[in-house]
């Protein structure tokens, strides 16, 4: 594991531009479970009634279903950025990171201080309202306080919609995701099963122009084989404290 970290830390000091991904794996640590891990939601309810209700069109017919279902299962508890969302801020404001693109809908990074960041499956902390010429924004607080399952928008009556990008539904910004991922010469993937598309269709795409893959996860991912160097940990924070670590001697 040391010799691998050491490897890390040199193919990111030599890289003149290092992009990373991350996925739900890095949230763990600060309190979220994943979909697919051992404690995912998947594993508890399966993973076909998970897809088939947090979809768009299961929400446009069935907004009392999906309600009650979303609140339940999708209520993100208050939780602090994790270490290894705090070491990927540092990184970037040290210039060792250019960017993070994310599926994660949690809104970590931000809160950990990292600047450049595409969430492109949006902000769970966010809800919009489905009215077209309305699009009024509301906060979690004012979905959680709503009296009733399906919130509406206080301006004009329509359904609100949480900010986030539902099976049926395209991803947010596609083009600038896909074109941070393969302007790097470096990709670091961390917490990611690289199963979600068309995030690990990009992460593939970069994999045909270069080798420079490194990937920091629990477990398997579907790219493990195209990956320069492959840590397995269940700890990302610690391992990226001690790239850091070597970063900072080399200098
Ligand atoms: P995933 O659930 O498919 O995979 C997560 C991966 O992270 C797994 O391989 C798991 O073994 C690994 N992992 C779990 N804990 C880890 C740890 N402590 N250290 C290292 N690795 C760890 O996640 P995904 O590929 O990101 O896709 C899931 C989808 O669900 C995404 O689209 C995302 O939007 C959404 N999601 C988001 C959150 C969040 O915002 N925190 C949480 C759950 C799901
Ligand atoms: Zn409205």
């Amino acid at each position: 594991m040391q010799d691998l970290i050491r490897r890390a830390a040199e193919v990111m000091k030599n890289s003149r531009k290092t992009v990373v991904v991350t996925g739900a794996g890095i949230s763990t640590e600060a309190g979220i479970p994943d979909f697919r891990g051992e404690n995912g939601i998947y594993r508890q309810l399966g993973e076909d009634r998970v897809m088939r209700i947090i979809n768009i069109d299961f929400f446009r017919h069935n907004p009392e279903e999906f309600y009650s279902f979303y609140r339940q299962y999708f209520n993100f508890p208050a939780v602090e950025p994790s270490k290894a969302h705090y070491m990927l801020a540092r990184l970037e404001k040290e210039g060792y990171v250019a960017g993070v693109v994310t599926q994660n809908i949690d809104n970590l990074h931000q809160k950990a201080g990292s600047k450049n960041v595409i969430p492109i499956h949006g902000n769970a902390e966010q809800f919009v309202c489905q009215g077209r010429s309305c699009r009024t924004r509301y906060d979690a607080s004012y979905v959680e306080n709503y009296p009733e399952t399906v919130p509406r928008c206080s301006a004009c009556g329509s359904v609100i919609k949480p900010d986030v990008v539902l099976f049926g539904e395209n991803i947010y910004n596609y083009a600038d995701a896909r074109e941070m991922i393969l302007s790097a010469q470096l990709l670091i993937v961390i917490g990611s099963s690289l199963t979600v598309y068309p995030l690990a269709g990009f992460v593939r795409e970069f994999c045909t122009f270069t080798q420079d893959l490194i990937i920091i996860n629990k477990g398997p991912t579907y790219l493990d084989h195209a990956a320069l160097l492959k840590i397995d940990t269940g700890t990302t924070g610690a391992v990226l404290e001690q790239i850091y670590q070597y970063l900072q001697q080399k200098r």
